[in-house]
């Protein structure tokens, strides 16, 4: 392990960290995993793939005016057409890197069509299972350079923070507890996303928000937190049943891709109904219309399936049929039962146009970052993207800032884990979910509190911030919908959060 204060230090596996810590080469950088490199991320769950406009009847204005569309205005118009941009080239250095995409007979790359894209421009590898290539790639590459030192099962559990407030290195915390502090001049988190807040989700469970805790604790700034796109059509397995309850279960859900539906599978409930039929868009209409057309006929007692026997789902989604098959299911011949379930957050650290958050030393990237693109509901695909993206503009910002010689000072106990991750899991999905109201909002905040004085821990921390946003935002917007408040209200506005809100003994600073 490396202890010089002139380190970069990237937290997270998935394309978000190795992407920037592949671009930061060859500045050293110590990149720390919680999970052994190349498992546990959702990037190598990622199925549909890769937003860029390279399509003949495409530019890269029609892929900013859908990605705006989604946002449902609160997506920054130049953040927008900054990164969209930058897709072809992200596309490029994915090639280069040895990115196996899947390509038309002429040798092009293959175009699909996913919901809310007016044009084919998802690049996508091996059918649908772009996440598992670009990251095997991505790990190749990290692995074999020499100036990035990879310590796998570490868990970042603080940053460290000298007396101006600015980050000097972080703590890590390994698997028997023993905590140590590693001196950095950059901390970049890339720690994903929020799912496994959630009962029902499609994120490994260990996506739990921890990045937004410890940069919350380090005084940074959180933007927009109450937006959480719930997928549409996670596949409902006996470990998630389709209950009355609909509480979910312990493991995530295995997603059925958009890209099916972009392919011509159909949405039914259990009577036989074509319920999409009267949704402007119907299949096709944004993944928030969506999942709540669903999530009504659910409430109503009805089951929901995604007939996708006409879409040679076998042969273009083999990572579909295969996740079918291991639960029992032929989607060949059989229509895939499906149920909403929490699969990206569009909140996160607020960063600026080079990733930096509000705190000096502390930058963000991928889906721990709200960095203006995704708005209210991200337009499928445009998430490995925006990780691409940034990934180049914040390596370029840190290897041009100035390398500070921070002196990290002891770190403190690490936070206790949490003894009530099931009761959270629960309440999420129930009090938080693809349909909210204030009672509800109300009560689970009272509870997340007590957890959180109780435990301290990440998970009460985090999902206490998303709920206290949620019942804060009285209106309806992308992916947060109030039945008290259906309607969106007439200015666009984002939210802010920071630590404040919650104990202020959890702020420790470097002396
Ligand atoms: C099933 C599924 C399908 C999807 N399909 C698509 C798609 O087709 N296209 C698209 O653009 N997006 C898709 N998404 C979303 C996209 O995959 C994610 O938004 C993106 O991969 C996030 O990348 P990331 O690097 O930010 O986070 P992740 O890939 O989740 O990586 C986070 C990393 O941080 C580590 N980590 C977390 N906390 C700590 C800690 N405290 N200390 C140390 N390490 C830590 C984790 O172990 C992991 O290595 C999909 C998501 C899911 C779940």
């Amino acid at each position: 392990m490396r202890h010089s204060p002139e380190n970069i230090v990237v937290v997270g596996g998935g394309v978000a960290g190795l992407a920037t810590a592949l671009r930061l080469a060859p500045l050293p950088v110590t990149l720390i995993v919680a999970a052994p490199l190349g498992a546990e991320a959702a990037t190598g769950w990622a199925q549909g793939g890769i937003a860029a406009a390279l399509g003949d009847d495409d530019r890269p204005d029609y892929h900013a005016i859908d990605t705006l569309k989604a946002g449902a205005g609160l997506s920054e118009p130049e953040v927008a057409r900054r990164i969209v941009a930058a897709a072809p080239g992200a596309i490029d250095w994915l090639v280069q890197l040895g990115t196996p995409f899947d390509r038309a007979p002429d040798g092009a790359l293959a175009l699909g069509l996913e919901a809310a894209h007016s044009r084919r421009r998802i690049v996508h590898a091996g059918g649908d299972g772009t996440g598992r290539l670009v990251l095997e790639t991505l790990v190749k590459a990290a692995r074999a350079c020499p100036t990035i030192a990879v310590i796998e099962d570490v868990r970042a559990s603080e940053l460290l923070t000298d007396e101006a407030g600015t980050v000097r290195g972080i703590a890590l915390r390994d698997r028997a507890g023993r905590v140590t502090g590693l001196p950095a001049r950059a901390v970049v988190l890339a720690t994903g996303g929020l799912g496994g807040l959630y009962a029902s989700t499609t994120n490994p469970l260990g996506a739990v928000g921890s990045g937004l805790a410890l940069a919350a604790r380090a005084g940074a700034m959180l933007r927009d937190l109450e937006f959480v796109q719930f997928h549409p059509t996670a596949i409902v397995t006996a470990a998630n049943p389709a209950g009355a309850d609909l509480l979910g279960g312990p493991a995530p859900m295995p997603l059925a891709t958009e890209a099916l539906r972009g392919e011509g599978a159909k949405l039914f409930n259990d009577r036989g109904e074509r319920f999409m039929m009267e949704v402007p868009g119907q299949e096709l209409a944004p993944r928030d219309v969506v999942a709540r057309a669903i999530f009504a006929q659910n409430a109503a007692g009805r089951h929901v399936v995604l007939d996708a026997r006409r879409t040679d789902v076998g042969r273009r989604f083999p990572g579909v049929a295969a996740l079918c098959r291991a639960h029992g299911l032929d989607p060949a011949h059989q229509p895939i039962p499906v149920r909403p379930a929490a699969h990206y957050h569009m909140g996160g650290i607020n960063v600026d146009d080079c990733g930096r958050s509000s705190v000096a030393g502390l930058w963000a990237c991928g889906e721990v970052a709200s960095t203006g693109l995704h708005g209210a509901n991200r337009l499928a695909s445009n998430s490995l993207l925006e990780a691409l993206a940034y990934a180049e503009w914040i390596a370029a910002d840190i290897a041009g800032s100035e390398a500070g010689a921070g002196i990290a000072r002891a770190p403190s106990p690490a936070p206790v884990g949490s003894s009530a991750r099931a009761e959270i899991r629960a309440l999420m999905d129930s009090h938080v979910g693809v349909v909210r109201e204030a009672s509800m909002l109300d009560a689970a905040v009272q509870r997340l509190g007590e957890l959180n004085a109780r435990d301290g821990d990440d998970l009460s921390l985090v999902a206490r911030m998303v709920t206290e946003a949620a019942l804060h935002r009285t209106e309806s917007r992308g992916g947060h919908f109030r039945t008290d408040h259906p309607a969106p209200a007439a200015l666009a506005r984002h939210s802010e959060s920071a630590l404040a809100a919650a104990r202020p003994t959890h702020v420790r600073q470097v002396a």
